[in-house]
């Protein structure tokens, strides 16, 4: 017998233990299955959830635009209401003017106040035209969204019937798995568990034959004849490559 642990037990029931383990490993490598298949989402509701997600942030551009513009049109609206002012101030200023060249002055003032007007006038005709192509787009991205959010609601719902059930499975599963734990000894769990902790999947793998050489089928090295033959003595015994916990071919 070999110098490992699991020197004191008899070699069959070592044996057993690892085809046990093996056994259970089919259980967890098919939970795995069963919750990457939960946590996947289905095409048809990925599709709709990004269609969501691109009206959502255009939407949301679109306001940031439209606020900008009744910004701009806010600021010239006040420039035009200052304008006014100073201009019916000018008047005012003109009626008591004492001299022609004076009247002349003022005359010139208001000119140059009443140009400045039409000009931002003329400025806020393009912006206002802007605002209404925003509005529109902003009805037309709140129309698609209000006909795709009951769909992506509907199809969220159906997912989470489907995630339900997936779960409900694993679960009896892991049920099972806690019965088919109870036969193996807990140090050997615990190291399988951990390999497969590090592996991401599998913790114990076969070796197989091929004529005279044996092979881990994890990694498929060729494993040394001292390895091969503790494993043919079915001693708990990893592959010197990849780590894992290595069973008899059966
Ligand atoms: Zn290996």
């Amino acid at each position: 017998m070999g110098n490992v642990s699991g020197a004191d037990v008899p070699q069959s029931k070592q044996l057993a233990a690892l085809r046990a383990l093996f056994a259970l490993q089919e259980k967890d490598l098919a939970i795995d299955r069963l919750e990457s298949e939960a946590e996947s989402l289905p095409e048809e509701l990925l599709a709709v959830k990004n269609q969501v997600e691109a009206l959502e942030e255009r939407l949301a551009e679109l306001l940031e635009r439209k606020r900008e513009l009744e910004r701009e049109y806010q600021r010239h609206s006040l420039d035009i209401e200052d304008l006014s002012a100073k201009e019916k101030q000018a008047e005012e200023e003109q009626k008591k003017a004492q001299t022609a060249r004076e009247q002349t002055q003022y005359e010139n003032r208001i000119q140059q106040i009443k140009d400045r007007i039409r000009e931002l006038l003329e400025l806020s005709t393009p912006i206002m035209e802007a605002m209404e192509e925003v509005e529109a787009e902003v009805a037309r991205v709140e129309a698609e969204l209000n006909q795709l959010r009951p769909k992506l609601e509907e199809l969220l719902k159906a997912n989470e019937a489907r995630v339900r059930a997936l779960k409900e499975e694993a679960q009896a599963l892991l049920a099972e798995r806690a019965v088919m734990a109870q036969g193996i000894p807990t140090s050997l769990l615990k190291e399988y568990e951990a390999i497969r902790r590090a592996r991401r999947g599998t913790g114990i793998v076969r070796m197989v034959r091929q004529g005279q050489i044996f092979r881990c089928e994890g990694c498929n090295v060729v494993l040394p004849t001292h390895v091969a033959q503790k494993v043919v003595q079915a001693q708990v015994v990893r592959c010197p490559s990849c780590g894992r916990l290595l069973l008899k071919e059966e």
